[in-house]
């Protein structure tokens, strides 16, 4: 199982990766965690991403297309992965098509979550994450049994920095701009399959596997 998760921020990516990983048994890659956790581990691709991150823009194709391909080839993504976050571009979508006919690999599809506008705000800023396990909340759509603690593992809740309403604009507008032309680009060659994203979580993870169980390679 090989399934890109493409939509913008806060259309629910993080939230169905997790379920379908879980689900298909493949390991949930985002390129957003891989960037966070060299943040707080202080790596130098870290401090190289900060100042992307933190004004909501793209971290530099090259650095990001090493870093997807060093983390394909590890053991766990030899049975298929979900990618969350990538890719974000064209010229990285092009890159990875290269990337995955270079190791024999082929998409079993693209997941794209549809979802309005409106929706997209409260979702980003009303988000909360466990620092600890990386677990997924929301103040009122998804809340945790406690405030402010994670369910899995019990740590304190945080709000991301770039889940500010000036930075969730700047993140908004940069993926109009460069991410949803790969929406076409993935619907030229057969890859797309559109969900709506703005349905109960559970709902939308049951479209998905529906739609794509039986059409694994
Ligand atoms: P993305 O990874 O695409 O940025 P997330 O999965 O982190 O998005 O979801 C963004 C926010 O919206 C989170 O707070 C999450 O709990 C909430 N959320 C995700 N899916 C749904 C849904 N189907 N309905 C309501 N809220 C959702
Ligand atoms: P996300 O967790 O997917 O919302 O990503 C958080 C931030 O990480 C983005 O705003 C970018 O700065 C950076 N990032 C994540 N994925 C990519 C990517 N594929 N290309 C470039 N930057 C990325």
């Amino acid at each position: 199982m090989e399934l890109v998760l493409l939509g913008p921020p806060g259309s629910g990516k993080g939230t169905q990766a997790k379920l379908l990983a879980a689900r298909f048994g493949v390991p949930h890659i985002s390129t957003g965690d891989i960037f966070r956790k060299n943040l707080s581990e202080g790596t130098d691709l870290g401090q190289l991403a900060r100042r992307y991150m933190d004004e909501g823009t793209l971290v530099p194709d090259d650095v990001t297309e090493a870093m997807v391909r060093e983390r394909l080839r590890e053991t766990d993504a030899q049975k298929g992965f979900i990618l969350d976050g990538f890719p974000r571009n064209l010229a990285q979508g092009e890159h990875f098509d290269a990337m995955l006919s270079e190791e024999g690999r082929t998409l079993t599809a693209v997941i794209y979550l549809a979802v309005d506008r409106a929706v997209l705000m409260s979702r980003l800023t009303g988000r909360r994450v466990c620092p600890k396990c990386g677990a997924t909340y929301h103040l009122e759509f998804n809340p945790p049994k406690a405030i402010g603690v994670c369910d899995v593992c019990g740590a304190e809740l945080v709000q991301r920095p770039d889940d500010s309403e000036g930075t969730v604009s700047t993140r908004l507008a940069v993926y109009d701009a460069e991410t949803a032309p790969l929406a076409t680009y993935y619907q030229k060659s057969g890859r797309l399959r559109e969900f709506d994203g703005d349905q109960p979580v559970d709902q939308v993870t049951r479209a998905i596997v529906e739609s794509v169980a039986g059409t694994d390679d």
